[in-house]
């Protein structure tokens, strides 16, 4: 069990999917003083307060922003809906929000918001970009509108009336270790410099995630592997994803990246990881992400 759960998981929020099809409940929970939106802006979410402790802001919803509202649920009992601002040139000065906060990438504000507050706005962002990039039927092409609080999309073509459902990308990510004090941390060349984590990948038609986890691990650096235990997950809607946490033991030990997906990747030991001094030679990927979580009770495992 996890003392707390990864970052964007266990929002405090009930989802109260039940009422997504009460058109009437909806259109009540709308107008009422106590709904809150959060607004959402070519994928940016609304923060306030200074850079280095960002925290999400929620407008009224009775300040008249127009859009599609997203009911996401009840929070502390208040309607909390999301609201795609993207068709804005300047959101921040519309009045409604004039003054209250700036558009932010989640990736860099999430981490260092409340948890919870980066929950909230994690699901408003991959709810907000599903519906933004399903406006037509994949079936025939004809438009498709929202539906159910913005949880469906319908085509709008009677001889079609398909439903298309939020989607979420389920990825593998393992901690490739020897049985014993080595596990296997690789480079990517778009991480920041010196940055090392573990190895990562999505899950295809037609696969387990065990099946993802030793595809995956056999793809990038030779190795095969044999003892595939799940960790926990985490929301990342970045944009779509949902990261499935696995450790994995090695029957073989000569690794060979993959040049197209790695820049580099080696074996490393637990004293080495415990002990090293962060720098643009080595570090390892940031502490609010389910890789280093799992590194450290790794490292920690050991000692
Ligand atoms: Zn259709």
């Amino acid at each position: 069990m996890l003392d707390r759960p990864n970052i964007y998981a266990g929002v405090p929020l009930d989802r109260a999917a039940l009422r997504r099809k009460d058109k009437d409940w909806l259109a009540e929970a709308w107008a009422s003083p106590a709904a809150r939106v959060i607004p959402v802006w070519r994928t940016r979410s609304f923060v306030g307060g200074p850079a280095e402790s960002p925290c999400a802001v929620f407008t009224p919803a009775s300040l008249g922003v127009e859009g599609d509202p997203i009911f996401l649920g009840l929070w502390s009992g208040a309607p909390l809906f999301a609201l795609d601002l993207s068709t804005h040139e300047t959101p921040e000065e519309h009045p409604a929000l004039a003054g209250l906060g700036r558009f932010e990438d989640l990736r860099v504000a999430g981490p260092l918001m409340e948890a919870g507050e980066a929950g909230l706005c994690a699901y408003a962002r991959g709810i907000v970009w599903w519906n933004a990039r399903h406006r037509f039927c994949g079936v025939c092409g004809s438009p498709a509108e929202s539906a159910e609080a913005g949880h469906v999309r319908v085509c709008t073509n009677p001889d079609c009336a398909t439903h298309h459902f939020p989607r979420t990308d389920p990825a593998v990510i393992m901690l490739v270790h020897d049985g014993g004090g080595r596990m296997v941390l690789g480079r990517n060349s778009r991480f920041p410099p010196g940055m090392h984590s573990v190895l990562a990948g999505f899950v295809e038609p037609g696969e387990s995630l065990e099946d993802a986890v030793a595809r995956e691990v056999q793809e990038e650096v030779g190795l095969t592997v044999t003892d595939i235990r799940y960790h926990s997950s985490q929301p990342w809607p970045f944009p779509s994803s949902l990261m499935l946490g696995f450790s994995a033991r090695a029957v073989d030990f000569d690794i060979r990246a993959d040049q197209d997906e790695l820049e580099t990747a080696r074996w490393f030991d637990r004293a080495f990881l415990r002990d090293h001094t962060p720098g643009d030679d080595f570090r390892l990927a940031r502490r609010d992400s389910i890789a280093r979580r799992m590194i450290d009770e790794w490292i920690a495992a050991g000692d």
